[in-house]
């Protein structure tokens, strides 16, 4: 690993007194990119986190490498876990980024533990795995092999493109157990992704990771996430969205309306006020009973998506569904007369 970083200091006392004696050291790196932004790296005690009981989501355990995320969406949901730091949920989510730098080694050990049961583990799901700075750190390589090496079953959502670096691997893991991929997009409207998610690959290229998995046999769902409401939720925007979607060969597209829990709700207002101020009254009504948009707006935008899907031909499969490659057949030399040339197919 190249460390051209600007700098590097032992754990400060601010470091001390937000991650104990997990904190490692901070680095700043002097390439355009990283500009302003600080990592803390820690040697986490544990890297599996089961999701707890009264969550929503239909997975209960997952890996988090990092906290914070330099993709800086406005939007982000994960906002709020910053104040657990100590840190804001604004400027320092988008910059100051803890990292798990044992996350490899660490899982690999959890996954051998005689009283691990090989349950799915979903990734991406608080912040991204693929941000910029997985570019640095290189964890996901050490991760995903360690779940190919046991077989572990996983999925993994991400805006990041970088996650086609690793496109090999993943393909091996989904030889041997279910993997399920997909990539969030919202929406395909460069100006609003300019100014809703600066640090994000443009939706454009974020497509492209779908039709890389796609020529390799894999399948690759789409998150449409968020629909943002009087911004991208027009009929002609979700049309040129839910188009360029199946025009990219991903196998299923799922629609979410924003939600705006504390922590991301006074970081997206505020940014509504400076782009959009026309907007904000009407996003207050919207969400007067609390983080989600009523009902029977988040069935409207549903439906006319799965409308949409279903006129350009996408199939019913919800996203990132894990699927398991068969493994390859033998090569021709070794194959019995009357089986089917080499080809990689989905169970
Ligand atoms: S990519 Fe995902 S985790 Fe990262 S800021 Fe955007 S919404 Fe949050």
């Amino acid at each position: 690993m190249r460390w051209d970083h600007l700098a590097e200091n032992p754990a400060t006392a601010r470091d001390a007194a937000l991650f104990g004696a997990e904190a490692v050291t901070t680095r700043t790196f002097d390439t355009p990119e990283f500009q302003g932004m600080t990592f803390h790296e820690i040697r986490a005690r544990s890297i599996v986190n089961r999701v707890p009981g009264a969550s929503r989501m239909p997975f209960e355990w997952t890996v988090n490498p990092y906290r914070g995320c330099t993709h800086a969406c406005v939007y982000c949901f994960a906002r709020r876990t910053h104040s657990y730091l100590d840190l804001d949920t604004g400027h320092d989510f988008d910059s100051q980024i803890v990292v798990k730098v044992n996350a490899p080694e660490l899982l690999r050990r959890q996954l051998a533990s005689p009283r691990w049961r090989g349950e799915h583990i979903a990734m991406g799901t608080n912040v991204d795995c693929y941000q910029r700075a997985e570019g640095r750190y290189r964890l996901m390589p050490g991760i995903i092999a360690a779940l190919r090496d046991h077989a572990n079953p996983f999925s993994i959502l991400t805006k990041g493109t970088l996650i086609l670096r690793d496109l090999d691997l993943i393909r091996q893991a989904a030889e041997v157990t279910e993997v399920g991929i997909s990539v969030s997009v919202g929406f395909t409207d460069q100006e609003l992704w300019r100014t809703v998610e600066p640090g994000t690959p443009a939706p454009e290229r974020r497509l492209d990771i779908v039709r890389a998995f796609a020529d390799h046999g894999i399948d690759c769902g789409v998150l449409m996430a968020p629909v943002l409401p009087f911004l991208s939720d027009h009929p002609d925007r979700l049309r040129d969205t839910v188009r360029a979607i199946a025009a990219s060969g991903a196998t299923s597209v799922t629609p979410l309306v924003l939600h705006l829990r504390p922590g991301a709700r006074e970081w997206y207002m505020a940014w509504l006020e400076r782009h959009h101020p026309h907007l904000v009254r009407r996003y207050e009504r919207l969400y007067t009973e609390g983080a989600y948009a009523p009902k029977w707006y988040q069935r409207q935008v549903t439906r006319q998506v799965h409308e949409l899907a279903e006129e350009f031909g996408m199939g019913p499969r919800r996203a990132g569904l894990p699927r398991r490659l068969a493994p390859p057949e033998p090569a021709p030399a070794e194959q019995a007369p009357d089986t089917a040339p080499t080809q990689l197919t989905l169970l």
